[in-house]
């Protein structure tokens, strides 16, 4: 079996891994990593959980450490680019744990927060700078940034920067970096626009994939209850209130509909925090911290807003609301099972969803089974074969009933304690 000493990294890597219980590689890391010593650029088809961005650091770092150099006035050896705040700073604390032996500078950069500490961090140059695009582009704007003597580029989830809008950033900051670099491009999905980006950016680059989607689909277990739109927050209280939930993440479509999920479940006693766009990076940091130390127990996000949650001990995933790109399930529910685990998967699905429901079984090629012995159980919605809704009109909020949502424990809740504790026992890790 190969280990890290194997692969050829340098002592000090080798020191800072076993630090951090790293036995041996995982599949992407076993790939990536020789391409990425010889200098080779690459593909990497891999999602979050997989190891990838050990997989793109450990190289970098074992360059920086067999091949020192003095760095300059905002110069960088080592870019990173990822599309959100979370995902910056945690792929910034990953190279500074795997860095801890080795003597490097690294910042982060992103949108949302004063500017000045990240300038005052870039002042002598930097080996590591990961950053989101569009804080990069401003401070390059302002002369904070020399991209000119930079030797690696990472562009981690690549496929999500691009649905996230930052094509035209990436490719202003790809066209000042030098012709001369090796460039490392992730992404969980390779459609066409994927496609397209790594035959402009990549030389001949190795191409390495890895599928966890099944083999962590394979461990997640997966269900879906069908309810009426105004009983899901019931549902979503019976499913939570259980001992064995020990960390969860809800998903919602909309920003306001986490906060209102976040809202009942902490009326109700479940301590529950929301993260998504609309929250100050200070509100998402306590969010964070507290799901990370067990003090909020259920974290409730939307899609963009959970990108960046890289916690390992997530015991469910909820979705409050089905995703309308069945790619999305997959990430979502990746969230859970993660280094090894196992995990819970388990989906409301209400009349207007019930469509999209069949789009995620066809995607991950099986039926979610569907648990129809509880007390919210709704034929109509499993039955459904109303169009889907459209999202970003005014429809859905209009459509969507507040009935059912006011505070203290619904009452079919209190009366079928039957029917809760078997879903309590079912839905166990
Ligand atoms: P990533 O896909 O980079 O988000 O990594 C997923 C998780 O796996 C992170 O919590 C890493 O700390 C962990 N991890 C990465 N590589 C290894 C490894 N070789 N052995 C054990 N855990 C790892």
């Amino acid at each position: 079996m190969t280990d890290f000493a194997t692969l050829g990294l340098a002592e000090p890597i080798l020191k800072a891994l076993k630090q951090q219980g790293y036995e041996t590689p995982t599949p992407i890391q076993e790939q990536a990593i020789p391409y990425l010593l010889e200098g080779r650029d690459l593909l990497g088809l891999a999602q979050t959980g997989t190891g990838k961005t050990a997989a793109f650091a450990l190289p970098i770092l074992h360059h920086i450490a067999t091949r020192p150099k003095k760095m300059q006035r905002y110069e960088v050896r080592a870019l990173v680019l990822a599309p959100t705040r979370e995902l910056v700073s945690q792929i910034g604390d990953s190279f500074a744990e795997y860095g801890r032996y080795l003597r490097f500078r690294h910042a982060v950069i992103f949108g949302g927060v004063g500017q000045n500490r990240q300038v005052e961090a870039l002042k002598n140059g930097v080996e590591v700078l990961v950053a989101a695009p569009g804080r990069l582009l401003d401070l390059m704007a302002q002369g904070f940034i020399d991209l000119s003597v930079t030797e690696f580029v990472v562009l981690d989830e690549a496929d999500r920067m691009l649905d996230m809008g930052f094509i035209h950033d990436i490719r202003k900051i790809m066209a000042v970096l030098p012709e001369a670099r090796q460039t490392h491009l992730f992404s969980a999905t390779m459609p066409s626009s994927i496609d397209e980006l790594a035959r402009s950016l990549l030389k001949e680059p190795a191409l390495v994939q890895v599928t966890p989607e099944s083999s962590t689909v394979e461990r997640i277990r997966q269900a879906v209850l069908f309810v009426n739109g105004d009983k899901k927050k019931d549902a979503l209280l019976m499913l939570v209130d259980n001992d064995r939930v020990e960390r969860a993440v809800v998903f919602t479509l909309m920003k306001h509909e986490a906060n209102k999920v976040a809202d009942y479940l902490n009326e109700n006693g479940i301590s529950a925090a929301a993260i998504h766009g609309n929250k100050s990076q200070g509100a998402r940091e306590r969010a964070m911290k507290g799901f990370r130390d067990g003090s909020v127990k259920v974290l409730v996000a939307t899609d963009i807003a959970a990108r960046g949650i890289d916690v390992d001990d997530v015991s469910h995933v909820f979705n409050y609301d089905l995703p309308n790109v069945p790619e999305s399930y997959v990430h979502r529910i990746g969230r859970t099972a993660r280094a090894g685990r196992e995990g819970w998967a388990i989906s409301l699905c209400e009349a207007e969803q019930r469509a999209w429901l069949h789009d995620i079984e066809r995607r991950i090629g099986k039926a979610v089974p569907a648990v129809t012995n509880h007390p919210y159980h709704s034929e109509e919605s499993r039955l459904s074969t109303m169009p889907p809704p459209v999202l970003g009109g005014g429809r859905r909020q209009g459509r969507r009933s507040e009935k059912g949502q006011g505070r203290g424990r619904p009452s079919a809740g209190r009366s079928e304690g039957n029917a809760q504790q078997k879903m309590r026992r079912r839905f166990s890790r």
